[in-house]
């Protein structure tokens, strides 16, 4: 598998930099994914020889323009097996798909007393727009605990999730701990107290064979750019029959049916809720990221990436004064690894790691209340992507070495 995986980085040009005299070796794709010559070009291409605004021209480009844009939402659709595509709204990415949520189905379901159940290890972006509502609202916030190897504890969601819930939102997989939750688990406790679910798969979506109806998620959001598109792209996907009861919360051109001096009516699922000019190019390039990571098999990816886990994990595992954060069992482990080393702040770490052409990320990761849960003020996080090589994991436990040594 590894062989088969090798050949795949020549496709994206990025990765053949030297950083610091050094090859480099990018361990940071749960904050953005590289991106294909496929997909550049693909992008690169709308913008030489079909640029025009989408649904708005009769003529033929403007025509070309609409038609990209509705095929991109139909490889959204099947990507993640959506009934319909009315089903698939683009957005800016996953924070803009949350808040859109949070604003529109939020504003109109949550009332004083309800209570909204998210977990010790969100995001920002899936925790800050529920804590909002819940202050606008005089609604209570509750958190699901994790276990002490950091994952969630279905036990305690059992306890949380009640007939006073009207929304669960989670995370699919966490951009901290390196776990997967079980949705539809969590979908059917949420479920069977008549609330939604909302799932943050932002982390999932890049990683693994998503299927929403099986998952049984009544929202799921993700990003483009950490799946090899362009950023400012992503997508909320939303059951038919939520999002028509739903009310727009933008206003603006394409997202009307018609407006009269003192009143308005909103066109069809998914154009109500896209207000304004889109990221057309995004969009495309979204399609032709799904279109290759479909040729590698989204099954091929997740095996590849177990692979790699299986080898980084015990070998992080075994270096003394390395204190790895979520579980120790690589079975329960996805391809995002966080650390401390020794007493060494995250920042230093990470910019010793640069000398060596290493590239991770240091600090909250947006998860704030985790860190704080975990004890820790930030962690080193090195995440991998189906380009990365057990030679690049090789490098990695090369620079804990060196930093180690730089530090001592
Ligand atoms: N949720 C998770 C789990 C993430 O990892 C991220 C990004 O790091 C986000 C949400 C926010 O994504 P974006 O910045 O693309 O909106």
């Amino acid at each position: 598998m590894d062989k088969q995986f090798q050949k795949i980085r020549d496709d994206f040009p990025i990765l053949k930099q030297r950083i610091n005299n050094e090859p480099l070796v990018y361990l940071d794709s749960a904050a953005t994914s590289q991106k294909p010559q496929t997909v550049i070009d693909t992008v690169t291409n709308y913008y030489q020889t079909i640029n025009a605004n989408a649904h708005r021209s009769v003529y033929t480009l403007g025509q070309r323009a609409t038609d990209e844009y509705e095929s991109a939402r139909k490889k959204v659709q099947h990507f993640i097996n959506a009934q319909s595509s009315k089903e698939i709204i683009f957005t800016k990415g996953t924070t803009d798909s949350l808040n859109l949520v949070a604003s529109t189905y939020g504003e109109a379901n949550i009332q004083a007393g309800d209570e909204i159940v998210i977990t010790y290890m969100e995001h920002h972006s899936n925790l800050i727009p529920w804590q909002q509502l819940a202050i606008r609202k005089h609604a209570v916030l509750k958190y699901i605990e994790l276990t002490d190897d950091g994952q969630l504890d279905m036990n305690d969601a059992l306890n949380k999730i009640t007939d006073k819930t009207k929304i669960v939102a989670v995370a699919h997989a966490s951009n901290v701990l390196g776990v997967t939750n079980d949705i539809k688990k969590l979908a059917q406790i949420t479920h069977s107290h008549n609330a939604v679910i909302v799932v943050d798969g932002a982390q999932a979506v890049p990683h693994q064979p998503v299927d929403v109806q099986k998952l049984d998620a009544d929202f799921y959001a993700f990003s483009g750019h950490k799946m090899l598109s362009p950023m400012g792209i992503g997508v909320l996907y939303g059951k038919k029959e939520l999002l028509e009861q739903t009310s727009p919360y933008q206003f603006g051109g394409e997202m009307i049916n018609s407006v009269d001096k003192f009143d308005s009516t909103w066109s069809e699922l998914p154009w109500k809720f896209e207000a304004g000019t889109q990221n057309v190019s995004g969009a495309i390039g979204l399609g032709k990221a799904i279109d290759y990571l479909n040729n590698l098999g989204m099954e091929n990816i997740a095996e590849y990436e177990q692979e790699l886990v299986d080898y980084a994990l015990p070998k992080l595992l075994s270096i003394e004064g390395l204190t790895v954060y979520g579980p120790h069992d690589s079975k329960n482990h996805n391809a995002v690894i966080s650390f401390n080393l020794n007493d060494l702040h995250p920042h230093d770490v990470a910019t010793a790691f640069d000398m060596d052409g290493v590239a991770v990320r240091a600090g909250h990761h947006c998860a704030q209340p985790l860190m704080k849960y975990l004890g820790v003020v930030a962690t080193v996080r090195a995440s991998l992507y189906f380009y990365n090589t057990k030679a690049d994991v090789d490098k990695l436990l090369q620079a804990i070495t060196d930093t180690k040594e730089f530090f001592r």
